[in-house]
């Protein structure tokens, strides 16, 4: 596994899903064993300088509403999110959209269901990192295309 630590498997669960739809299980910060960040969700002492400067995270309107997804959101989607999205999908082949349209459809008991599926290492059967090419811990390379931009269709009942 070379000298990467990495915190033992961890299951997906709904407080690991961040309000933009970003599923924290995947993240780099998240998965490693020294100063870990503990979620988007979790209130804690640790707090990794991006998740502080992150915008969604820090969103006003989020905080004043109680909202829970950006999807419940009337100004979904925002300048910040479409730019955190459009980042993700160029660099890490994932969309935040995306996954906002999959809970706002499915639920978010069938998107942690998809998501716990589709980023298994077909390899190992370990979790893979959004943020890695290989796999932490086989070295396993996924697939690394840039999904199309979701359809504008961001409207949910
Ligand atoms: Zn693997």
């Amino acid at each position: 596994m070379g000298t990467t630590k990495l915190k033992k498997e961890i299951p997906i669960s709904a407080k690991l899903i961040a309000p933009c739809g970003m599923n924290c299980r995947l993240c780099r910060a998240y998965i490693r064993k020294r100063n870990p960040c503990p979620g988007c969700r979790v209130d804690d002492d640790l707090k990794p300088a991006t998740r502080l400067r992150c915008r969604i995270r820090n969103c006003k309107k989020m905080a004043e509403a109680d909202v829970k997804y950006c999807i419940c959101c009337e100004r979904l989607p925002c300048k910040d999110l479409k730019i955190l999205d459009k980042r993700y999908r160029t660099k890490y082949g994932m969309s935040m959209i995306e996954n906002l349209g999959h809970i706002g459809r499915l639920g978010i008991r069938h998107f942690i269901k998809h998501e716990k599926e589709s980023w298994r290492c077909p390899e190992c059967g370990h979790m893979l990192c959004v943020h890695e090419r290989h796999c932490l811990y086989c070295r396993y390379q996924r697939p690394y295309g840039c999904p199309p931009a979701p359809r504008s269709s961001l409207r949910w009942p």
